[in-house]
């Protein structure tokens, strides 16, 4: 059985999440811890902080923020703009980037910035994601690296100290207290929450003819490098409520193009537009921790009250975790044919990734899949009577006579 949070829908197989003897999980106790938090403070706060790193002279840019053409950089920037600041956009090229999310980067530099977009080696990226694939379950390792060494590599080269994030995600989603309060983003972070999943650049080193000059933009900079310019990162959501949903409607008003219905897998129009492998990596996340995007989004939505625990079950029994056969449009064939793999060898990784434990087997311990090869977990929820939503204010349930109990 897996065991969820009793206000969200979120499982505790999700990796740094924990959950209460309450049954609470981490990221809900974080909400309402927010609610105290002294905004006026922080605002305060950050005003005197942008304030120390503004270039006085005008002959360099105040801040860097990186951005991926989201919603939520969109975000980052009208406020980094409304500060009276002059930044610098820096954009890492996403894997596979998508249509819309080319056309609002395009809309985001409108806003009045000058920008980078640093594209990595495309030949060897599909390698490393085909590696990446294969060895850790995860396509968009070389992702999770670029979008952090990219804006830091551009600071040290351009002497910009400040680093301007959007959110911590360890805050939002739940990670461990010590560093959910962390408002900077180091490369200890990266290492232990940026996705890496103990794959480590140097370990390409040799595999397909990788050699260690063709791995230089997945290089964060040396210590000596971020000490000579002295450079530190924030993040914005530590300074100003932060809420995905806002941002999206902010964004939006400045442009910020939607896509034309949900996103497969999920169950908003409005998030990771950008990179067409996102179905891929979400789905990948389903299979070995039992939640996809629907999930995330979902518990945002709920955590927010905008979303009833009950509807919120249902939402995520029919849209997450669906075999990803195409992402905004685009084919998973397509997209395999560029790494450079069949759609077998995909299953059978898929297989090899999948924790059994999650999802129905048959009698002979094979994964039970419909006819679009899509999995089910063993159950959806384990609180009792939560039709119409009432079970999630009562505070239940730890009571181990619950636990036996599956959902219709
Ligand atoms: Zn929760």
């Amino acid at each position: 059985m897996i065991r969820y949070c009793v206000k969200c829908v979120m499982p505790e197989t999700k990796p740094d999440l924990y959950i209460s003897p309450e049954g609470v999980c981490s990221a809900c106790s974080y909400i309402d811890q927010r609610k105290q938090v002294d905004w006026e403070q922080r605002k305060k706060e950050l005003l005197a902080l942008v304030e120390k790193y503004r270039s006085k002279d005008g002959s360099n840019y105040d801040c860097i923020v990186p951005v991926s053409g989201g919603k939520d950089s969109t975000f980052q920037l009208v406020r980094m703009l409304e500060l009276g600041l002059n930044p610098l956009a820096v954009t890492a090229t996403t894997c596979k980037l998508s249509e819309i999310g080319r056309r609002n980067l395009a809309n985001l530099r409108k806003l009045g910035v000058d920008s980078y977009e640093v594209t990595t080696n495309p030949t060897l990226r599909r390698k490393i994601n085909r590696l990446a694939l294969r060895q850790i379950g995860d396509i968009s390792w070389p992702e999770h690296l670029t979008i952090f060494t990219t804006p830091v590599r551009v600071a040290v080269q351009l002497n910009i100290p400040l680093l301007v994030w959007g959110e911590n995600s360890q805050n939002e989603y739940g990670g461990p207290a010590a560093d959910a309060n962390n408002n900077v983003l180091t490369r200890r972070w990266l290492e232990e929450f940026g996705g890496l999943l103990g794959l480590r650049v140097t370990d390409l080193v040799g595999q397909e003819g990788i050699e260690k000059k063709h791995l230089i933009a997945y290089t964060y900079p040396s210590d000596e490098e971020l000490k000579r310019v002295g450079v530190t990162g924030l993040f914005l959501g530590h300074y100003m409520p932060w809420d995905g949903y806002t941002n999206a409607l902010v964004a939006q008003g400045y442009g910020f193009e939607t896509y034309h219905t949900t996103i497969e897998g999920s169950v908003v129009n409005y998030e990771n537009l950008d990179n067409v492998h996102m179905g891929i990596h979400d789905y990948f996340k389903f299979i070995k921790y039992g939640f996809g995007r629907a999930t995330d989004l979902a518990c945002l939505h709920l955590r927010r009250g905008r979303l009833s625990r009950a509807d919120a079950v249902e939402l995520v029994k029919r849209h997450d975790g669906k075999f990803p056969w195409s992402y905004l449009g685009v084919s998973l064939q397509e997209q395999l044919k560029e790494i450079d793999m069949t759609l077998e060898e995909f299953e059978g990784i898929c297989d090899r990734f999948t924790n059994k434990r999650l999802f129905v087997c048959d009698s002979r311990g094979q994964l039970v899949k419909d006819k679009d090869k899509n999995l089910t977990k063993v159950n959806y929820d384990n609180l009792p009577g939560a039709w119409n939503g009432k079970a999630s204010s009562a505070g239940a349930t730890t009571d181990p006579r619950a636990a036996g109990k599956v959902m219709p």
